[in-house]
């Protein structure tokens, strides 16, 4: 007998005849003698809807209310995965975050937990009750409903399971568990059996939006056996591990990417000691958060300066360097939103060398040009036109043979 914390995503609880179907997966865990916590995202599509309602009266939402509104999308499907249950003789309650016992910082619409009061659970538990929890939201110290980001429900999932020791964290989605790639964009992506924590944070971060990336780190920190695998279909999943339990060792795991980039650049920039420090303080003040940072010198006197920002804070972010460069006499601004990031993800790169050159070399053949690069141990992103990405993906893919499964890999490149 184990204590499990199942989460179902919205396309998983998207309709009732879904949500009857995940009744009867919880069902069968109780059947076989577990105690079942299930946290539940909104149906899909709707917080999208509660979103665009928000948008429609304001540009800029007030973000207590928006937390209130955008919650309620759970708050619908905790009660009827409970009503399901309880119509099968299934003793279940469900609880919203807040009365879960979730408490977090006071950042509204990106909160982070920073506790659980777990009591009224383990007391649903110990009586026998299926406790369903809302995803995606949690209490501040005054009171006020909070939202963790898109994607959050993950993140409740894996703080319960933290909170309550539970033996697996269980994370139901809409493929079978993590992938070399996103499936839905290459259909030949080979679901990875285990991946380490390490690189399912940089493929999180990176895009990779299976998992919200605050799951993996909490997951990581709590040793808390984390799961990813299908409601429709029967499979062990993807098992996210600490490195040394990884039994099928990669020089790389996967490629994330990311849509939402914007790259901004200003040229001519008069050179002198600070001036980084000065352009990207202005922009930090405006609350930007920048990502790619590169500079290259163009005489002893000038230099251009190009960054990478998300898309959506592309239009504030030019306004604001163009006032930047007129005040230091830059020659020019430049932008373009029409971006995308690309990131190749292994441990393997930290221990060989050669992973860059088959990387860039393979965007070559088909005729990508690579606008910014940057890398990090175990990471190589590149900024690429948005139009050339699955074409990207799908080279980068191949060169690593990511299509092959891990042994005949293995083998190819023990051959090399
Ligand atoms: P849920 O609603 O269950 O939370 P999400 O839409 O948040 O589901 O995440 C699952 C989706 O993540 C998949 O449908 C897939 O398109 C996408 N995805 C992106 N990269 C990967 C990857 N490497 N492996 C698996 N899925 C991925
Ligand atoms: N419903 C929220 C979202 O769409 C949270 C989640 O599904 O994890 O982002
Ligand atoms: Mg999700």
């Amino acid at each position: 007998m184990a204590l499990l914390v199942q989460k179902y995503g919205g396309t998983s609880v998207g309709s009732i005849e879904r949500i009857q179907h995940v009744a009867s997966k919880i069902m069968l865990a109780k059947s076989q003698g577990h105690d079942v916590v299930v946290v539940v995202s909104a149906m899909s599509g709707e917080t999208d809807r509660l979103i665009r309602l928000a948008e429609a009266l304001s540009t800029e939402p007030t973000p207590r209310e928006y937390d209130m509104l955008v919650s309620t999308g759970e708050q619908v499907t905790m009660s009827l995965l409970a009503i399901a249950l309880a119509n099968h003789n299934c003793r279940a309650r469900s609880y919203t975050g807040p009365q879960a016992g979730i408490i977090t910082d006071n950042v509204h619409t990106k909160a982070r937990i920073i506790e659980v009061k777990t009591e009224t659970i383990r007391r649903d538990l110990a009586e026998g009750y299926v406790v369903v929890v809302a995803g995606f939201q949690g209490v501040n110290s005054q009171g006020d409903v909070t939202t963790l980001g898109r994607g959050g429900s993950d993140t409740t999932a894996v703080a319960l399971a933290a909170a309550l020791k539970a033996d697996e964290c269980q994370i139901y989605t809409d493929v079978d568990g993590v992938y070399t790639t996103d499936p839905r964009m290459i259909p030949e992506a080979q679901l990875l059996p285990q991946i380490s924590f390490e690189e399912m944070l940089e493929m999180s971060s990176l895009g990779a939006k299976v998992l919200q990336m605050r799951s993996v780190e909490l997951a990581n920190k709590h040793n808390t056996p984390l799961r990813v695998l299908s409601t429709f279909n029967d499979g062990t999943g993807t098992l996210v591990t600490f490195e040394d339990k990884v039994m099928q060792r990669r020089l790389v795991s996967g490629i994330a990417f990311s849509r939402e980039e914007a790259i901004i650049s200003m040229t001519g920039v008069p050179n002198r000691a600070g001036i980084e420090g000065h352009i990207l303080g202005l922009v930090s003040d405006a609350h930007i958060e920048i990502d790619m940072i590169a500079q290259n010198a163009t005489d002893k006197d000038h230099t251009d300066f190009t960054f990478t920002v998300q898309r959506q804070d592309a239009p504030k972010t030019l306004k604001l360097i163009e006032a930047i460069a007129s005040d230091l006499g830059a020659v020019a601004v430049k932008s373009n939103d029409k971006v995308a990031k690309l990131s190749l993800v292994g441990i393997g790169m930290r221990s060989h060398t050669g992973v860059a050159s088959t990387m860039f070399k393979a965007l070559g053949r088909v005729n990508i040009n690579i606008q910014m690069i940057t890398t990090s141990e175990i990471k190589i992103s590149v900024i690429i036109n948005e139009d050339c990405l699955e074409k990207g993906v799908r080279a980068v893919h191949e060169a690593f043979e990511l299509h092959k499964s891990a042994a005949e890999r293995h083998l190819a490149f023990m051959e090399t």
